[in-house]
């Protein structure tokens, strides 16, 4: 415990290694890219999921659907099923006997959650439905994996699904939902690219797809949320269909939407530092940690002071470290663990009467009357989410170049994100492709950028893409 995390600029290597010295995830599983959580990293888990469990909640249901997917149904979907096929686990067997129909882990749930729906879905007034489920989904990944970013075992994907009697509520409903990812990420303080991803790379099966990218330390993105509007296309497939108010039978719009742990992944490398993680105040598993700076004799005083403070403050996730180790140690430990206030109690506080306090994302520390700082928390809280979010978008920024030139955007694309124009034909787009990935038609980005501009491939009118290497 006593060596240093690798600089953040080494960042594959400081991200490997705060992983695993925060205790968020055991790496040690014997099977490939699959991953153990800790105590530790399913706290953060859980008070991140909860941000999105009390947004999902507002206007959805809850519910869960078998993780075993009948191969005649995941088949059913021409384009979806071309997508998925050479990722999907295949439960063969039961026992010794042949299954007669193989039954896949599922790589995403639209194939099982839509021939009940076909079933739940009688006439309008069955309309809309609004679902989500948190579960765990499978990917035979064939890339380099990484915990928290490419999994075989994805263990935390929320995905939301809707129906709609209409192409325009379904619309409306896209809107909406990446309303609630922007809500979602502010929260966390993690500036997101949207693209409107290109139609190569939308989701397989859907009319088209938005997509959330973070920059990560390295220049690369994470997509860490899509949107995707699927039209009446699993409709059909799936016979969903709906009486309407004049009798006659007609198919539903659906739309569905997801964030997986990559949120994490994002929470972690965005904000964390040299001496490990830094987060924000609500989703901190220690949001306030007390540490006694003991002198012999004044030992008990402190100790009492210390357990009287988190008394009051109890309503927050604190924590009192009475344990052997110097208060140097502690501090270490603490700055690696993010949490995120900071409490010094001497004897000369305990004569003031005031406490020493510090931020996890500042070097600053300052003296307060003890009486005041219940009544501070609320507020440091805030003011902490603002500072890590304004310096996650001048960190950001550092790594976006607008390329109006080809030559340019080759030199950058891998170091960070490129921002260029690019018109709407074919052609353009595969060969802009070639570079890096095309993140798509940005409709949204921190920065303030002209729209649109002359296409680096072609010069006739273009809108604004990124291009990056992506996760
Ligand atoms: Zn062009």
């Amino acid at each position: 415990m006593s060596e240093k995390l690798p600089p953040k600029e080494e960042f594959s290597e400081w991200y490997h290694e705060l992983i695993q010295r925060a205790e968020i995830m055991d790496v040690r599983y014997p099977v490939k890219g699959l991953y153990v959580w800790y105590p530790f990293g399913f706290k953060i888990r859980r008070s991140v999921y909860s941000i999105l469990r009390e947004i999902m909640d507002r206007e959805h249901e809850e519910v869960y659907f078998p993780a075993l997917i009948p191969e005649t149904e995941l088949g059913k979907e021409g384009e979806h099923i071309k997508g998925f096929e050479d990722e999907v686990y295949w439960v063969t067997h039961g026992g010794k006997d042949e299954l007669d129909v193989k039954l896949a882990l599922r790589p995403t749930s639209e194939t099982a959650m839509y021939p009940m729906f076909k079933l739940w879905i009688r006439s309008h007034a069955d309309l809309p439905l609004k679902v989500y489920q948190i579960v765990n989904t499978f990917r035979y990944e064939t890339k380099h994996t990484r915990p928290l970013i490419r999994l075989r075992e994805i263990t935390s994907f929320k995905e939301a699904h809707t129906v709609h009697s209409t192409f325009e509520e379904a619309e409306e409903q896209v809107k909406k939902a990446v309303g609630y990812y922007k809500e979602f990420y502010e929260r966390l303080a993690i500036p997101c690219i949207i693209c409107k991803r290109p139609e190569w790379d939308k989701f397989p099966g859907a009319v088209y797809t938005i997509a959330f990218d973070a920059v990560m330390p390295d220049g690369r993105t994470l997509q860490v949320g899509t949107v995707h509007n699927l039209g009446d296309n699993f409709a059909k497939t799936f016979e969903i269909t709906y009486e309407t108010v004049n009798g006659e039978h007609s198919f539903a719009y659906q739309t569905c939407y997801g964030i997986s742990e990559r949120c994490i992944a994002a929470l972690i490398s965005i904000h964390g530092d040299d001496l490990g993680l830094v987060l924000p105040f609500e989703v901190s598993p220690v949001q306030i940690v007390v540490i006694p700076v003991l002198y012999k004799g004044k030992e008990e005083e402190v100790l009492r002071v210390c357990r009287e403070i988190s008394e009051e403050l109890k309503r927050y996730r604190v924590f009192v470290d009475e344990g052997e180790e110097r208060p140097g140690a502690k501090y270490y430990k603490w700055e690696l663990k993010g949490a995120a206030i900071r409490i010094e109690v001497g004897p000369r506080e305990v004569e003031e009467n005031t406490v020493v306090v510090s931020f996890r994302d500042e070097r600053r520390k300052f003296k307060v009357k003890r009486d005041e700082i219940s009544s501070k928390i609320e507020e440091w809280a805030k003011e902490m989410r603002k500072r890590m979010y304004t310096k996650a978008v001048e960190e950001m920024a550092k790594r976006i170049k607008m390329c109006k030139d080809l030559e340019k955007l080759v030199e950058w694309v891998g170091k960070g994100v490129a921002l260029t124009y690019l018109c709407r034909s074919e052609r353009c787009g595969e060969e802009l492709d070639k570079v890096g990935s095309v993140l798509g038609e940005v409709l949204e980005i921190p920065l303030s950028v002209e729209s649109k501009g002359k296409c680096v491939i072609c010069g006739e009118e273009g809108r604004l893409v990124a291009v990056a290497k992506t996760y």
